[in-house]
């Protein structure tokens, strides 16, 4: 590659599955007429792919091949362990870049807003998966597993995912990278049942049919459903015109017809019911309250969910809600507090909903659309938003006066005492934790905090 004299010189905030898509289409897009920057608050890069994905779904993992070919571009430079709003300002990045991309998916959780959610028990999945995953924001939680129920709010991939693993052999993930304390705790669970909790019905649920397929065929757990809940309602029979959704319709109906099945544990998976209290006891999580619900149209083509006023109590000491992940606010840059993401016009930044684009900045991924989609629908997210970006460049919209230079924001860290963690110190690591799994048997036994990530690098990062 040639070296231009006056690359596009971009900042990718999150080095996500939508930053690394970002780069990539930029560096498709522009040959060596463009240089990337891709930060992560992590010294690891990757996002969701190592945090979010569950260790039992490897193949979907193998993703990072991909990303890898990315940051090995000598266009490209990882800059880890920088966080936007605490090493960083906005304004940092746009004195030394002619572009910001801001991919910082969607790091927190919707809450139910019902009585209770404050009890010792009840959790977001997001801190589930953030646990078993060995995310260094959740490694340090803990869950007791020594009860027999747990209740999982919502049936989305998510959802799927916390009830698979509670439900599976744990040996069915001791040679996966599982973070290892999380494979102690579930050698030693005592849970039993698993409610899956739809608040709709089996036409409205947002899980793929993969997914409960994958739940039915566990070795250990049968998937139990009510057939009077798989019934579906005058309201939704327009949905089983999409043949995606009647497949997934059948295949819970023909399922509730094999009843209880032998397998030690159960999961039961429920439509048509919304919790309304998490009842505790000494300040821990003791049952969950649902009332059953109706559906009716909600005047907009689709269907919701009421409340019937009949209530049911189910025995459980975990509430996990999967209701939906959310953006958090980094300070500087817009945020939508309704949507929960940073509101644009088609990727294009806006100073507030519905305000006008900051000229330069750009949003991909979850902080764009939400979080919805798989790792793979970013791809298409992220290469529609460096489309914008060209456009605004053909446009001739101006970018900001800055200090583009390759060693702008190098000087920024030294003055800052900064040591970002490059990307070859995360193949450092890589090769570590494959080292220190492989001693057990595993791909890979992952660093979870921080501190351990930078001591094992010495006091180079
Ligand atoms: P999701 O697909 O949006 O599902 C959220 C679920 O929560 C829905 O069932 C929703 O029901 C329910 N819900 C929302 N508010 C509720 C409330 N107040 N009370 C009860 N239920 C409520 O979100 P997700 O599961 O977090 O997944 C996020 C994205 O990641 C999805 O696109 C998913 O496919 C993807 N993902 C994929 C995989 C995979 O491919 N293996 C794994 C994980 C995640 P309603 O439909 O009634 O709103």
């Amino acid at each position: 590659m040639s070296q231009n004299e006056n690359p596009l010189v971009v900042a990718i905030v999150g080095a996500g599955p939508s930053g690394f898509y970002a780069a990539e289409a930029l560096l498709k897009a522009l040959g060596p007429a463009v240089r990337v920057d891709l930060f992560d608050r992590l010294p690891t890069p990757f996002g969701l792919v190592r945090g979010g994905v569950a260790p039992d779904h490897q193949k979907i993992k193998s993703v990072t091949a991909v990303y890898e070919k990315t940051a090995a571009d000598p266009r490209v430079r990882f800059f880890g362990n920088v966080k936007l709003g605490r090493d960083l300002s906005v304004d940092d990045l746009r004195a030394r870049y002619h572009k910001i991309v801001y991919a910082v998916g969607c790091e927190s959780d919707r809450h139910m807003a019902i009585p209770g959610e404050d009890l010792a028990g009840s959790y977001s999945a997001t801190e589930f998966v953030g646990w078993y995953n060995g995310h260094p924001d959740h490694r340090e939680k803990s869950f007791d597993l020594s009860c027999a129920g747990v209740a999982v709010v919502g049936v989305g991939n998510v959802a799927m995912d916390v009830t698979r693993l509670l439900a599976c052999d744990p040996e069915a993930l001791a040679k996966t990278d599982v973070a290892g304390y999380a494979l102690d705790a579930l050698r030693k669970s005592a849970v039993k049942t698993v409610w899956l909790l739809g608040r709709r019905g089996p036409a409205e649920a947002a899980y793929s049919e993969a997914e409960i397929e994958e739940i039915a065929e566990l070795p250990t757990a049968d998937l139990v459903v009510k057939t009077s809940e798989t019934v579906v309602d005058e309201v939704s029979q327009g949905e089983l015109a999409d043949p995606a959704v009647k497949k997934k319709v059948s295949y819970v109906q023909g399922h509730a017809a094999l009843g209880e099945g032998s397998r030690p544990r159960k999961v039961r998976l429920r439509f048509r019911v919304s919790p309304v209290e998490i009842v505790g006891e000494d300040g821990k999580v003791k049952a969950l309250r649902v009332e059953k619900n109706a559906l009716v149209s909600d005047g907009k083509g689709g269907v919701k969910s009421v409340g019937t006023g009949e209530f049911e109590t189910l025995p459980v000491g975990i509430v996990l809600r999967s209701v939906g992940y959310r953006g958090i606010a980094i300070p500087g840059v817009p945020f939508d507090e309704k949507t929960g993401h940073i509101p644009h016009a088609g990727g294009r930044v806006l100073s507030a909903a519905g305000g006008a684009p900051l000229p330069g900045e750009y949003v991909v991924g979850w902080a764009k659309r939400g979080p919805s989609g798989l790792i793979g629908t970013n791809r298409a997210d992220s290469v529609a938003t460096v489309a914008v970006m060209l456009e605004d460049m053909k446009a001739g919209t101006p970018d900001r006066a800055a200090d583009v230079s390759a060693e702008a924001p190098l000087k920024l860290f030294a003055a800052k005492g900064l040591k970002p963690v490059q990307f070859a110190d995360w193949k450092k690591l890589d090769a570590l934790e494959r080292a220190n799994g492989a001693k057990s048997g595993k791909i890979r036994e992952k660093f979870t905090r921080v501190e351990d990530m930078l001591s094992a690098l010495g006091s180079g990062a």
